[in-house]
């Protein structure tokens, strides 16, 4: 939908008077509206009760910064927030036009202006973009209090005083804090004044007297830290705030969040400016969180907690433990049952899980926020196959609603019943997100930071916390996962655990932290930084030690129901990269149509076999040389049996030698001595062949089919050990790809095929019984380049391409594939490129060379198979874009293929339903 570049403000809301929904926005509207608005709109079109309000576009926050001179995405200078800025006149009409409406529509006058019998207009001003970021911006509620409306705001709500003044020391703390940049801990101090003057714990146990003294307290500290006052002008108060919003799009924090979460291309945030409800204002008000199934497990179960007589940000903070959401319908019979009827409307409507804000003011229910819910994968599956059964989506849907980057989790590692029987738990704590860590622990941020720097040595880190909030981010990445004292379902570490697929344990009151002595006991029992802990996500228990993960499985169940639908839509094949049979057999488990990859030096890695490839490579004479080419045929044909054995009569390619040879030499002095005794050499002629074989460059050197054009030998070995497996194997057919690395030329290719036809001829050829058992093409790589461009020329002697996305990409770039992280990450903080291309295919160079190849040798051979074996074919976008390239298949690590189907068949049925 294209946006009204003068129009800034849209309303959501019902007129109570004449019933008109007076709301301009709807669902398809989050590029300008944000989440949060677009949502709020659908809400109100839907007849769900929402408090009026409007929505400031993103539009907006774009004019604000060209306004103010900064380009979107720059980070603001630390935490100092930049006074300067001003909002736009335009900006600033609009919303006194509104704000105008807004009035009318509620029934309630903003600012301080006055007169008896009016009802005080109060706001929430919270930002939201179009990609959800919980937490990472700002928000500001009762905004619109001052001095002189108290009273008036007082008599609104029956003379209650103590809520009142609450919500003025809320204001003055969150508007210190977030629009005057005055640490919030200077807020604490305040309340933890008045609070040791008592000896008291809870605010809620603040007197009214205290409560003034905080709040005198409080504007003293603004006026010490900034030498300003806290505005008494309401509208001053409103467009100071707006500014914050705006600017929090640039906050540390935000641009952290988008860099970890790839959330990239947006305009900045909107700014929704919604009538305040209550829900701190006796015991008939509360706030709560819920979901219309369960997110973790996906049970078809209503979910949620809320806190009585508190405000929104109460409960996801984890600073009081919430209640369940059942007893609500003790409390609130009547809002409960209303609730229940919403999140089925909403579930119906959006067709998939919802997470709702709520706030239930004096037994009157308003919901402030709905959109999908954040969801483990195991959850998510659950959730679709019972939609489907309750006929709420179509197979297709099922599909596309997957986030098939996500599918990884079902990998999750679990313990065992029987491993759990035989440990006596410390805690339980709330199963936040599955999956099991065992690691140390780290008891802050950077701890935890510094501690995964020795992960590969010392194992996983567990951060302990007392709760998390979102400055523990960078230190939450680098954890394995996380275990806290505070804090439900929806607490902070909760939703970034089952973000990232990472184990959370929650809620353990067991849990005591003390973080400056770097400290904790679990149930009385002491720890420090460094012990070993094993929580488990998915049960809640925390156990003392390292205990023994299970692998996990993922065939069966949902899992299994989903893949068999995937089946009858993708129209692109997946193929495995497996070398060995274990790795067959589990690609074939995960559902694989052949193998696209088969790395055949793998198969010399191993001790023995290393040395006869050292054998080879080094031997002084023809015949040395031959004695170890013997043997590395032996090796290769038995493994080639083994895999033909397990992949029957499934097409299997297999890559002749690849890398540099120097790769299979030995550096150490004493390697070299025994290569030297073996072959029965001098150790100085040994290091004399080492050193004639030492490149520059090898990756652009001696290496790919270079190899089998200077060695032939080699690539006949190969050729020899293939056909002769394939005869000797168990399976019936067998269909065999041979494929020839790096090319650049037909003449490599022509070079390469006919030694491999030669031998086709005398081993298989030669019986028509053979030739009828084993069916082989001869295909090459498309990795260079040059071999994109000359793809219809290479296409008239290739059986096929396989595209080698990894060097393909390192050439195109010439980015070094073994160095490149170095100087890439720079490139991404700076946005000179929005993803590593080693992980993310660039479409825009890479890919043309992709699609390139393809119509090019289509346009010779229209049938011409072409696959793409390189990383990128179990990344879920680039598998999408190869898809729209017109690939046969793409072949992925066996742990991906799950992914690659998914987001394969996804892009199958988007492409089918716009036909
Ligand atoms: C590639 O280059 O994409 C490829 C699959 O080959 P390798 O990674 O073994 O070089
Ligand atoms: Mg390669």
């Amino acid at each position: 939908m294209s946006s009204n570049p003068s129009k800034f403000c849209y309303f959501f809301g019902i007129d109570p008077k004449s019933g008109q929904n007076l709301t301009e926005g709807n669902r398809n509207m989050k590029d300008l509206l944000g989440g949060k608005g677009a949502n709020l709109s659908e809400m109100c079109n839907l007849g769900v009760p929402v408090p009026p309000g409007f929505t400031i576009s993103t539009e907006a926050n774009v004019l604000f910064n060209k306004h103010n001179n900064y380009a979107s995405n720059i980070e603001l200078e630390g935490e100092t927030k930049v006074t300067k800025d001003q909002l736009p006149q335009q900006i600033i009409d609009e919303v006194n036009q509104y704000l105008t409406k807004l009035e009318q529509v509620a029934a309630k006058k903003f600012g301080s202006l006055q007169q008896e019998g009016d009802r005080v207009l109060l706001v929430s001003v919270r930002s939201g973009a179009a990609a959800s970021m919980p937490g990472m911006m700002d928000t500001i509620l009762n905004l619109g209090l001052c001095d002189d409306n108290l009273q008036l705001m007082i008599s609104n709500f029956g003379g209650n005083e103590r809520f009142v003044w609450d919500s003025y020391r809320n204001l003055i703390q969150m508007f210190g804090d977030v629009v005057m940049g005055v640490k919030y801990e200077k807020f604490e101090e305040n309340i933890q004044k008045q609070k040791k003057k008592r000896g008291i714990s809870l605010d809620i146990d603040l007197t009214l007297e205290e409560i003034k003294e905080i709040v005198q307290d409080h504007k003293e500290t603004i006026r010490e830290m900034t030498g300003e006052e806290f505005p008494q002008d309401t509208r001053q108060q409103m467009f100071k705030a707006i500014i914050a919003v705006f600017q929090s799009w640039s906050n540390k924090r935000a641009i952290h969040y988008r860099r970890i979460h790839n959330i990239r291309g947006l305009k900045g945030t909107a700014v929704n400016i919604q009538t305040m409800v209550f829900g701190n204002i006796d015991k008939r008000s509360c706030s709560g969180v819920s979901f219309s199934r369960n997110p973790s497990t996906g049970e078809n179960k209503f979910y949620g907690e809320y806190l009585t007589q508190a405000q929104g940000e109460d409960v996801v903070s984890g600073v009081r433990t919430p209640e369940k959401i059942e007893n609500l319908s003790i409390e609130f019979p009547q809002c409960y049952n209303e609730l229940i009827n919403i999140s089925h409307k909403l579930e119906k409507h959006y067709k998939d899980i919802q997470d709702m804000e709520f706030t239930i003011e004096m037994n009157q229910l308003y919901m402030l926020q709905c959109r999908n819910g954040k969801k483990s994968a195991a959850a998510a599956l659950q959730i679709y196959c019972d939609m489907l059964d309750e006929n709420l989506i179509t197979e297709q849907e099922s599909i596309l609603k997957i986030d098939a980057s996500q599918l990884d989790q079902l990998l999750h590692k679990y313990l065992t019943d029987e491993e759990i029987q035989k440990h006596e738990p410390l805690a339980r704590g709330l199963a936040a997100s599955p999956g099991v860590a065992v690691g140390r622990i780290a008891f802050t941020s950077e701890q935890a930071i510094e501690m995964a720097k020795e992960r590969k040595i010392r194992g996983d880190v567990i951060l302990v916390r007392t709760e998390t909030s979102p400055e523990d981010l960078a230190g939450m990445q680098m954890s394995q996962g996380f275990f806290t004292t505070n804090g439900g379902i929806t607490s902070h570490a909760a939703v970034v655990a089952r973000q990232n697929g990472k184990c959370c344990v929650s809620g353990c009151s067991a849990l005591i932290v003390n973080e400056h002595e770097k400290t904790c006991t679990i149930n009385g029992i002491d720890f420090k930084e460094g012990d070993i802990i094993t929580i488990s996500g998915s049960t809640g228990l925390v156990f003392n030690g390292a205990l023994k993960m299970s692998e996990p499985t993922v065939t069966g169940g949902n899992f299994g129901r989903i893949m068999e639908i995937e089946k009858k839509y993708r129209t692109m094949g997946v193929y495995a990269n497996a070398d060995t049979t274990s790795d067959a057999k589990r690609a074939l488990e995960f559902g694989a149509e052949g193998i696209g990859l088969c790395r055949t030096e793998h198969m010399f890695f191993e001790k023995t076999r290393i040395m006869d490839m050292r054998r080879m490579i080094c031997a002084t004479c023809d015949e040395k040389r031959q004695d170890a080419i013997t043997k590395l045929k032996q090796y290769q044909k038995q493994d080639f049996i083994g895999l033909f054995n397990v992949m029957g009569d499934r097409k299997v390619t297999i890559r002749l030698l690849d890398p540099p040879l120097h790769e299979f030499l030995p550096h150490e002095e004493h390697e070299i001595e025994e290569l030297a005794n073996l072959l029965n050499e001098d150790i100085h002629i040994i290091k004399r062949r080492i050193e004639e074989l030492t490149e520059k460059n090898p990756m652009l050197g001696h290496r790919g089919c270079r190899l089998g054009i200077t060695l032939p030998k080699i690539t006949q070995m190969q050729a020899e050990a293939i056909f002769e497996a394939a005869i000797e194997s168990e399976s019936e057919i067998v269909h065999v790809e041979i494929m020839i690395p790096l090319i650049s030329s037909i003449q490599e290719l022509r070079h390469q095929k006919e030694i491999i036809d030669r031998i086709a001829q005398r081993i298989i050829s030669s019986s028509s019984s053979l030739s009828n058992k084993v069916k082989y093409r001869v295909g090459c790589m498309i990795e260079t380049p040059r071999a994109a461009l000359l793809a219809d020329e290479i296409a008239s002697i290739s059986d096929f391409f396989s595209v080698g996305s990894n060097d393909l990409t390192q050439m195109t770039f010439g980015f070094s594939r073994d160095d490149a992280e170095k100087f890439l990450k720079d490139y991404i903080e700076m946005e000179l490129t929005q993803n590593d291309p080693f992980q993310i295919l660039d479409n825009e160079g890479v890919g043309q060379l992709i699609k390139m190849a393809v119509q090019k040798g289509r346009s010779v051979k229209p049938e011409l198979t072409v696959g793409l074996c390189g990383e990128h074919g179990g990344e879920m976008n680039s598998v999408q874009f190869l898809h729209t390239c017109g690939l046969t298949y793409v072949s992925c690590s066996p742990f991906r293929i799950p992914i690659a189907r998914i987001a394969a068949c996804q892009q199958s049925i988007l492409s089918a339903q716009k036909k």
